[in-house]
């Protein structure tokens, strides 16, 4: 994102930094269907009503100052523009100020590095699956000890569902927004992805270790790059990759997490010569093969 971007994003969240302003929006969204055309509008005095502002220079003022940006002005009274709409969504998401946070869970699962008991747990908007027993994939600072896989979602998503059932659920999240980034596509904006594959050059895991050098336990894996909104996932290669799916089937479709694991333990092998840049990946029984290029296309 461009400093412009972000000057014009902070100056838009404090202008609407006004319980007021965000009332009104609210409103406004209470009175649209669902889904479908957005047609007819809310008269002034209705939406004065519903906001409860007795003070109506007050609430004039404050109407103006969202009208042109984020609500317009038509036939009949106002509604919502595009930008209006998405503030409400944030905020019905629990994006700005939602709660949460829960405890690691222990789930039916086990860690396809070490073997050792996964456990979710959610925090910072992410559900996290980790190995109690182990490094984990990702070795970062900043993420919990053991951490297999990170999935954004917002806590309006999470409240409420059972941690078996969201970890299921967000291995399916993960693997759908994968498989429209692998196609080059932000499902969340719309915008292009960037594709690489990301070598270790020099990779030494033992089991149950990251690499000194890339401080993950994988030699190989996936990195895909927003290049309109920044959004950034990493993950095994032919996890999510629509054009390998066929080829590669490992597991129960219905849950993802079970092709994520069985992925990762196979093989990963950079080609030399004119095939550099290509990696191949084989199936431990070696009955499975399957080569992708740089930018995640397959080879042969
Ligand atoms: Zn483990
Ligand atoms: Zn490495
Ligand atoms: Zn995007």
């Amino acid at each position: 994102m461009s400093e412009e971007t972000t000057e014009r994003a902070g100056a838009a969240f404090s202008f609407l930094g006004d319980g007021l302003r965000l009332a009104v929006l609210r409103a406004l969204a209470a009175g649209e269907p669902p889904a479908g055309p957005r047609e007819g509008a809310v008269a002034y005095s209705d939406l004065r009503r519903e906001v409860g502002e007795r003070d109506s220079g007050k609430f004039s003022y404050h109407l103006d100052k969202l009208t042109g940006r984020f609500v317009e002005k038509v036939d009949g009274g106002y509604r919502l523009r595009e930008p209006g709409r998405e503030v409400v969504r944030l905020l019905d998401r629990g994006v700005v100020d939602g709660p949460a946070e829960f405890e690691p869970t222990a789930v039916p699962a086990r860690c396809p590095l070490c073997g050792g008991d996964v456990h979710v747990r959610y925090g910072d908007h992410h559900v996290v699956t980790c190995c109690g027993d182990c490094e984990g994939l990702f070795g970062a600072d900043g993420t919990p000890d053991g951490t297999l896989t990170g999935v954004v979602l917002p806590p309006a998503t999470v409240e409420g569902r059972d941690p078996a059932a969201l970890f299921e659920h967000a291995h399916r999240v993960f693997r759908r927004r994968l498989r429209a980034m692998v196609d080059g596509l932000c499902l969340e904006c719309g915008g292009d992805a960037e594709r690489r594959l990301r070598r270790c050059p020099d990779h030494d895991a033992p089991t149950g270790r990251t690499c000194g050098t890339c401080g993950t336990a994988y030699p190989v894996l996936a990195e895909l790059v927003c290049t309109v909104c920044g959004r950034g996932r990493v993950t095994h290669p032919l996890f999510g990759n629509p054009d390998t799916e066929d080829a590669t089937v490992v597991a129960d479709p219905a849950r993802p997490w079970d092709r994520l694991a069985a992925l990762l333990s196979w093989d990963a092998t950079a080609l030399p010569g004119d095939a550099a840049g290509e990696v191949a990946f084989e199936r431990p029984d070696g009955r499975v093969r399957v080569v992708l290029d740089d930018d995640l296309g397959v080879a042969e």
